[in-house]
């Protein structure tokens, strides 16, 4: 094995030869990987600590096989732009195992390589099962604070009367934004990849759900409302993923989104420890004026795009953006899963999530709450959400 030294970024400024290299993962032999095949021989692997379970253990032998660089590896292919499929493109650094590129003819930032869809599939079959319940806080929180904030400002953007309209989510997981938004409109539906998570929904949920791959089965239903949480920066063909919803949309229907603002301020000041960086399971990376862009071309008018959120702070409390994103890909992953034990096993003690706070934890919020509406007012926030009509 020829070995290659890393340089950094701008010491190669042929851009040819270097996509042409991509393939052979140099970046892999960096200093903090396995071997090629330590990953698929060590049981109890590296940061898997023996205060994980066993299901622990295995997601993370898992993430770190998967993760393991090597010319073994077939788990990452190339991509063009995906959203106008153009090859040319600038490189603005290394994210994990990939490159994160600008888009030459669109501006839009994607990574190439990518997992394969094969592999991104296998890794929400492996999603921990902790996730997977009625009660998952996490999430029931975020799905309200979408709820909420969509009832502020909706209206306010275009009139919309909710009692008599029909609402569609698309990648709706376990159903829990459909749960609530259920008594304020006239039909819920939802549409979701994953058998599992379908299942879920309908079961526990009594919703409708049905599991679909977009792209692959035809839908013919119509909707005055279609929600796509935190979905766009996970698809593969977002140009097609929007033209999908415009034809799914009455006239006059109204299209809510939310995705990672790459022009937030927390992106530029924790640069590659910035946790939107997730360059396994979010594909591209959008900012107000490519996703406007974007919506426009697939035929939405009234965009409106708000931002929100400060992970900066958050970040520094909790602890979440310890993990370098451009350093080592399969630490991210093991960070990830101890993240999501540790919200769990606090749920369980009762202390996390909602109504269960210290006086000094909800004073800390408002404060919070406070810096963030003013730092994130001038389009700044971590999250955009993105209300677009089709006329
Ligand atoms: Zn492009």
């Amino acid at each position: 094995m020829k070995k290659r030294r890393f340089r950094p970024r701008g010491s190669r400024p042929d851009h040819s030869n270097r996509e042409d290299r991509e393939g052979h993962h140099d970046h892999g032999r960096k200093r903090g990987w396995p071997g090629r095949h330590d990953g698929r021989e060590r049981q109890h692997g590296h940061g898997s600590s023996g205060r994980e379970g066993r299901q622990g253990r295995e997601a993370a032998d898992f993430w770190s096989r998967l993760l393991v660089p090597g010319e073994a590896n077939d788990f990452l292919e190339k991509s063009p732009c995906p959203a106008c499929g153009q090859i040319p493109a600038r490189i603005l650094g290394r994210l994990g195992p990939t490159l994160l590129r600008k888009c030459r003819a669109c501006s839009l930032l994607y990574v190439s390589p990518r997992l394969a869809t094969s592999v991104r599939e296998e890794m929400l079959r492996r999603e921990p099962a902790p996730l997977a319940s009625e009660r998952n806080l996490t999430l029931r929180h975020k799905m309200a604070e979408h709820m909420e904030r969509m009832n502020r400002e909706m209206p306010k953007a275009h009139g919309l009367n909710k009692r008599s309209a029909t609402l569609l989510e698309v990648g709706c997981r376990w159903g829990h934004f459909l749960q609530l938004c259920r008594p304020h409109y006239r039909s819920v539906e939802g549409l979701e990849w994953s058998k599992e998570r379908a299942a879920f929904a309908r079961e526990r949920f009594d919703l409708q759900v049905a599991a679909t791959d977009i792209f692959r089965d035809p839908w013919e239903g119509r909707y005055n409302v279609i929600a796509a949480w935190d979905v766009m920066e996970r698809e593969a063909h977002p140009a097609e993923f929007l033209k999908w919803v415009h034809d799914h949309l009455e006239p006059g229907g109204q299209l809510l989104l939310s995705t990672p603002n790459y022009r937030s301020i927390s992106r530029r000041l924790l640069r590659k420890r910035w946790s939107y960086f997730e360059p396994s399971r979010h594909l591209c990376y959008f900012t107000p004026g490519t996703l406007t862009a974007l919506l426009r071309k697939a035929g939405f008018h009234d965009v409106v795009v708000k931002t929100s959120g400060l992970s900066l702070f958050r970040d520094w409390f909790s602890g979440f953006n310890r993990v370098d994103r451009d350093q080592d890909a399969r630490e991210q992953w093991l960070e990830n899963l101890r993240s999501r034990e540790t919200i769990e096993s606090s749920r369980k003690e009762g202390t996390a999530g909602l109504g269960h706070e210290t006086a000094f934890q909800k004073a800390g919020k408002r404060v919070g709450a406070f810096l963030s509406g003013l730092v994130t007012a001038p389009g700044w926030g971590d999250q955009m959400r993105v209300y677009a009509r089709r006329s």
